[in-house]
């Protein structure tokens, strides 16, 4: 079989004005930072939030260290973060020089357990970190009902959960600061970008100053802390707005794809297709199955031999090398979804004669 065959897990579409937007800035000659389409791709992402301003950045996982500086977070406090989730959750903690603390997820949601992380809670607790996996939303309200009688400020790493809804509203509209990501494989790429929201202008203009150096503006090289190289591009935000005008088409698609793996999984005893909870509206960024932990690794086996891609849950990260001194109690239901999970092929461009080739070898586990 060619390789034109191999079906991926994930892959971007551009079929928007992408190359429209790109042969703007060759022509324009305004490739670098500052360039209308950022503040245009910054615009039209505020909007769609109800916000009045959004910052972009180079990367989701510079979203998030950015969001850990703005609240004071340093040396000596805790952060919680759920353990189930792509490491980059979590590495901007170390960033920062303070202490991760793994939070269990829940088996339905794949998001914190509101009834654990009220005991993971110390005077030295300086952010939640909430994390929106694989696109479902965390079942939000007792997780910020908890954050507040602490007075404990919530970050939202909504990195996989651009347009995702949680009670009807969008993600990335309840954290204090929220973070998204554009990199290769998110909803929308830039090839490597990210954004932060906040309900507090002030927050986003100290992070907006971060992420420019440090420049004091209007006064050239007077910077007045030390800042960072972490905005985006004009190129980068080029290919970013004409993704994110297709945001609607590609969540439809999403939904379509979901929509075709629940009814063709429907019948089998071996495969749970993840659907939502009744309160959510998942992007389905990734579409998820869970099978027994004696067949997760035949079934990626199987998928490969279809010339199928698929990959493994995360891995929980308190057992990761770098992450292992932190782990305290066992979290049962990180490992037990870790054990199970699988994500199966998701791109919006996924035809249905593929997909149909990829529900029937699940069929045949
Ligand atoms: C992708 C991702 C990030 C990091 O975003 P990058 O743009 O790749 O740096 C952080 N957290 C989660 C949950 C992610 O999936």
């Amino acid at each position: 079989m060619s390789d034109a065959a191999r079906t991926p897990l994930s892959v971007p579409v551009f079929a928007g004005r992408e190359r429209e937007y790109l042969q703007k800035c060759i022509d324009d000659a305004w490739v670098a930072q500052n360039g209308p389409f950022v503040r245009r791709f910054e615009q039209a992402f505020a909007q769609y939030h109800d916000r009045g301003d959004a910052v972009s950045t180079t990367s989701g996982t510079a979203a998030l260290h950015l969001a850990l500086l703005t609240l004071g977070v340093g040396p000596g406090d805790e952060v919680v973060v759920p353990s189930l989730t792509f490491v980059a959750s979590a590495n901007p903690i170390l960033y920062v020089g303070a202490t991760p603390v793994f939070a269990d997820v829940e088996r339905a949601t794949r998001g914190i357990d509101p009834t654990q992380l009220r005991s993971l809670i110390t005077p030295r607790t300086k952010a939640i970190i909430i994390v929106h996996l694989y696109g479902h939303p965390a079942d939000t309200d007792p997780l910020l009902q908890i954050a507040r009688e602490h007075g404990i400020p919530v970050i939202e790493d909504a990195t996989e959960a651009l347009g995702s809804t949680y009670k009807g509203r969008l993600c990335g509209t309840f954290g204090d600061i929220a973070c998204f990501s554009f990199n290769g494989n998110k909803l929308i790429t830039t090839g490597g970008g990210g954004m932060v929201l906040s309900p507090d202008q002030e927050s986003l203009d100290r992070i907006r100053h971060r992420t420019l150096q440090g420049r004091v503006p209007g006064r050239e090289y007077i910077h007045d802390v030390v800042g960072f190289n972490y905005t985006m591009s004009n190129l980068q935000a080029a290919i970013g707005l004409a993704q994110f005008e297709q945001l609607e088409h590609l969540l439809e698609r999403k939904r379509e794809v979901a929509q075709r793996y629940a009814d063709g999984l429907a019948g089998s005893s071996k495969v749970e297709f993840l659907w939502e909870a009744e309160w959510a509206q998942s992007n389905f960024w990734l579409q998820t199955i869970l099978v027994a932990p004696e067949q997760r690794v035949a079934t990626m086996e199987q998928l490969d031999a279809e010339r199928i891609e698929s990959r493994p849950f995360f891995y929980p990260i308190d057992q990761l090398e770098p992450y292992r001194k932190f782990a305290a109690d066992p979290l049962p239901n990180a490992q037990w979804l870790h054990e199970r999970g699988v994500c199966i092929p998701s791109s919006v461009s996924l035809d249905n004669t593929a997909q149909a080739r990829v529900i029937d070898a699940l069929l045949a586990l």
